[in-house]
């Protein structure tokens, strides 16, 4: 089958490599669409903690169960979605109820949706693989993975229908943060940034926009939420200015390895400013991305910026970086 390698940073290769087979609760998938990712383009220009190299690469998809292992969940024809990681569901942190922080949900994760055939191990096939009903298209089904994300850091908020929202950055999981506040009923959401036609998609999924430097200051009230969506240390520290007294900021996009930011100790104090910084999703929030993608209220074709082919992948990771576009939809 063909598979898209990424063997150092800026090397992309499609390979042919043999087509694994399914062992015991385990489901060869036919890869009907595989979304793009910011995880990926990082490590496509910089490498990446958790993407070994060289390697297959992509992390969201949905597609056709093709083949199963014995005491599979699904069976073969299935159509289904899914995310490429699942807890373990006993070590501490999984029994503290923080899944998304359990000790192994990195290190049995599945890479490699940008090929013709993604092999799910048992472990995600039984908690957090379901069936793509017909009424979803697979390229919306592959937004599954970057949702749970959004879920996971939408669950740590205590959102109310009249909370005031900031997210700062419109890229994908910007956009798809203001998609979630809107699925649940948040209906006061700026959304600022800089590339005015991803501000325009913030605008259809309904935001109010604004460009960073004019975001309003917090001579009026601020934000009840500040949500940071670009990964870097400047807007994570400016992020912190645009919060109301007593107002929580999420610290979303990731930094660059090593760096350090800094706050204003007393305003974090006397104001008392939340700083939480949310890391990948357990199961609930991969139910509550699926139930998001079910609501035919919520439309994300707006994210989606085109169809192309994996022999097309280094022009694909160009057009990302050059800000061209918010996702792209592979169909191996
Ligand atoms: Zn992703
Ligand atoms: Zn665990």
């Amino acid at each position: 089958m063909a598979a898209l390698v990424l063997e150092s940073p800026g090397q992309l290769s499609l390979q042919q490599i043999p087509v694994p087979s399914p062992g015991p609760g385990e489901l060869l998938v036919r890869v009907r669409a595989a979304t793009t990712c910011g995880t990926d383009l990082k490590a496509y220009l910089r490498g990446h903690p958790m993407i070994p190299m060289p390697g297959t690469l992509g992390h969201e998809y949905s597609g056709d169960v093709v083949a199963v292992g014995d005491n599979a969940p699904y069976k073969v024809g299935d159509a289904i979605m899914g995310v490429h990681s699942a807890p373990c569901q006993s070590c501490y942190w999984c029994l503290h109820d923080q899944e998304n922080l359990c000790e192994s949900i990195m290190s049995t994760k599945v890479l490699g949706s940008y090929a013709e055939y993604l092999l799910i191990p048992e472990r995600i096939a039984r908690l957090n693989v379901f069936l793509k009903p017909e009424s979803l298209s697979y390229e919306t089904a592959s937004l599954l993975e970057p949702f749970a994300c959004v879920a996971q850091g939408v669950s740590l908020l205590d959102l109310k229908p009249d909370s005031t929202v900031l997210v700062i950055g419109p890229g994908a999981i910007g956009l798809l943060f203001v998609a979630a506040l809107k699925a649940i009923g948040v209906t006061n959401v700026t959304l600022a940034g800089r590339n005015t036609s991803r501000l325009e998609v913030g605008n259809q999924l309904g935001a109010t926009t604004c460009f960073v430097t004019d975001i309003p200051l917090p001579s009026t009230p601020g934000f009840d939420f500040v949500i940071e969506c670009t990964g870097q240390v400047e807007v994570w520290e400016k992020s912190v200015d645009f919060a109301r007294r007593g107002g929580t900021v999420m610290l979303f996009g990731v930094c660059a390895g090593g760096t350090r930011a800094s706050f204003d100790t007393r305003r974090l104090h006397y104001d008392q400013i939340e700083l939480i910084s949310p890391f990948h999703f357990g199961t609930q929030a991969v139910k509550q991305a699926r139930e998001w993608l079910l609501n035919p209220a919520l439309d994300l074709t707006p994210l989606l910026s085109g169809v192309r082919q994996l022999d097309e992948a280094t022009e694909v990771f160009a057009d990302l970086q050059a800000s061209r576009g918010i996702k792209y939809v592979f169909k191996p």
